[in-house]
């Protein structure tokens, strides 16, 4: 059964620092692959200020819970939640 990651991020301790973008090993590979980072291609990206999980099951590559982006938060903002798939 195929499971989804969920990204939440704490809104009231984020700031927006690109920390966990750029740690994320599937932006990584997105990057080298396409030479920019979209809401199409990424998995995180900071919006507005705040980092967003950016999720569609029309993609093949969506977050797979690595938790890269999670150790590498300075502010402790991101939480993984694990959702299976019905
Ligand atoms: S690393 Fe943490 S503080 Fe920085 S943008 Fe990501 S969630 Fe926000
Ligand atoms: S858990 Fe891994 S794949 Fe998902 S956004 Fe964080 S670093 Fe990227």
């Amino acid at each position: 059964m195929p499971q989804i990651y969920q990204l939440k991020i704490n809104h009231n301790t984020c700031t927006g620092c690109n920390a966990c973008v750029v740690s994320c090993p599937i932006n990584f590979n997105q990057l080298r692959k396409h030479s920019y980072l979209t809401k199409e291609n990424a998995v995180i990206l900071v919006k507005n200020g705040l980092a967003t999980p950016i999720y569609s099951e029309e993609r093949e590559i969506n977050c797979d819970g690595c938790g890269v982006c999670v150790q590498t938060c300075p502010q402790v903002a991101i939480k993984i939640i694990c959702v299976e798939e019905v």
